[in-house]
């Protein structure tokens, strides 16, 4: 989906605008120093476009001050958006802060849509006509609290959004598959993309078909080029000692809407940490496929991977679906195996089941194993057929509500028979009485 990013001072009326674009209050919270929002995109729709949204400004203002906290805002949003929305409160006029991002948004060659918020009524409007003087092309004078000219607004964010480059319709058949290298910091996945890259790197002009993003990188393994998303992020190491968490999960999530698989990098003679799974969390939470790669393979000995291994069953036990490598990007050692367990993922995502042999194999499954019978009723499951694909959805039609155990056991018979090895499955129930 398209990105759009919010970006300007505090008080200028992002998270209002926020809520007006979400169309719904509950979302965003004010602009309040020192609160860390958990969230940071919502999901987003204009005239039937899809879109997502996401908050830069969720972070605190540290010593360093109101000017260094927006230009970081902005250089998140120069990294990971599609389409910017700088935010100037109209009755102040620009800032010396607005000005240097200002600079920072016209050299990313960005599209960047100006508004002059706080445009509640007339005599504002020449306050932000004026900000024509700050070379963003024209200012959309917007009332965010009252919802004043945001119709407008929306139609240019939308008119700016690149065309599909990642869309299903938009995949060039036998182009470059989308990667997103996750983790925590200093798991190594710079030095597993260096790694990978050494092998071969490809001229991105080459590459027919795709946008030519500065962050994603082209790499030619196994036979085929291979697109790694955001990977200015992962090479240039941000130095941060406040809201680490907060960029983290920012750039997970920007990277997961361009890719179509994830490779979450575990550090394997560490002990699996909250953070790890929160990662792998957000994979499945987005319905990319996943492999998971222990990296750092050569430090551990006998007993370190004796105590992984239970790690891995207590912690990772939403996803004993995932391939799994056990890795050293600073060796090389079993890198390689690494693009067949892209292979499976994806293969997985992508599969289609037709409507008449999942059907009989539900058949089966259901006569020997019928959902109980609950205060006299037994629900019968009558009809399946899978909805979409990447990732495999599948909508079940029965006469009753079904248990989550036997939605469960459902999933889990399906994976017996189907595999879908790297691949979230969705099931949705229908009743029909
Ligand atoms: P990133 O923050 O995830 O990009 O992590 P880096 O690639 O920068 O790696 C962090 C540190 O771990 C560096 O000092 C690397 O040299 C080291 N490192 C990365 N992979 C391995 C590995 O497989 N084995 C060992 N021993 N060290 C590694």
């Amino acid at each position: 989906l398209p990105v759009v990013a919010i970006v300007g001072r505090p008080n200028v009326g992002k998270s209002t605008l926020v809520n007006r674009v979400l169309g719904r209050r509950e979302a965003v919270v004010q602009d309040e120093p020192g609160v860390t929002r958990d969230r940071v995109s919502y999901p987003a729709e204009w005239n039937g476009v899809p879109f997502m949204v996401i908050d830069t400004g969720g972070w605190e203002i540290d010593a360093r001050g109101i000017a260094r906290h927006v230009a970081q805002q902005a250089e998140v949003a120069v990294e990971m958006a599609d389409v910017i929305v700088f935010v100037v409160d109209a009755t102040v006029g620009a800032t010396d802060a607005d000005e240097d991002v200002v600079k920072l948004l016209r050299r990313s060659g960005k599209p960047v849509v100006l508004v002059a918020n706080k445009v509640d009524d007339v005599h504002v409007e020449g306050e932000a006509a004026a900000l024509w003087s700050m070379g963003l092309g024209q200012p959309f004078a917007v009332s965010a609290l009252h919802g004043k000219g945001s119709g407008d607004l929306l139609d240019e964010i939308l008119a700016n959004f690149p065309e599909d480059p990642h869309s299903e319709a938009g995949r060039v058949v036998g182009g470059p598959r989308r990667v997103a290298l996750l983790g925590r910091p200093n798991v190594g996945k710079s030095s597993l993309l260096n790694r990978l890259a050494g092998s071969e790197r490809v001229v991105v002009d080459n590459v027919a078909g795709t946008t030519r993003d500065p962050v994603d990188e082209y790499i030619e393994l196994g036979g085929r080029t291979w697109m790694f998303v955001d990977t200015a992020g992962i090479r240039r190491r941000v130095h941060q000692t406040r809201g680490v968490d907060f960029y983290a999960s920012l750039r997970t999530q920007s990277a997961l809407e361009k890719a179509e698989v994830a490779v979450v990098l575990i550090d394997a003679g560490e002990e699996i940490a909250e953070q790890d799974i929160r990662v792998v969390q957000q994979v499945i939470d987005s319905g990319r496929a996943l492999v998971i790669a222990y990296n750092k393979w050569d430090l551990t000995d006998e007993e370190r991977r004796h105590f992984l291994e239970r790690e891995i069953e207590r912690e990772l036990v939403q996803v004993p679906w995932a391939p799994r490598v056990n890795i050293s990007a600073s060796t090389g050692r079993h890198v390689e195996k690494l693009v067949p367990a892209l292979e499976t993922a994806l293969e997985s995502w992508d599969a289609r089941i037709p409507t008449g042999k999942l059907n009989a194999f539900l058949g089966e499954i259901v006569a020997a194993n019928p959902h109980p019978v609950r205060s006299g009723k037994q629900p019968r499951i009558l009809f399946a057929t899978q909805a979409s694909t990447r990732p495999p959805k599948f909508v079940v039609f029965a006469s009753g509500f079904l248990e989550h155990s036997y939605r469960r056991f459902l999933e889990r018979q399906l994976r017996e028979r189907f595999g879908f090895e790297g691949s979230p499955i969705e099931i949705s129930v229908r009743v029909r009485e």
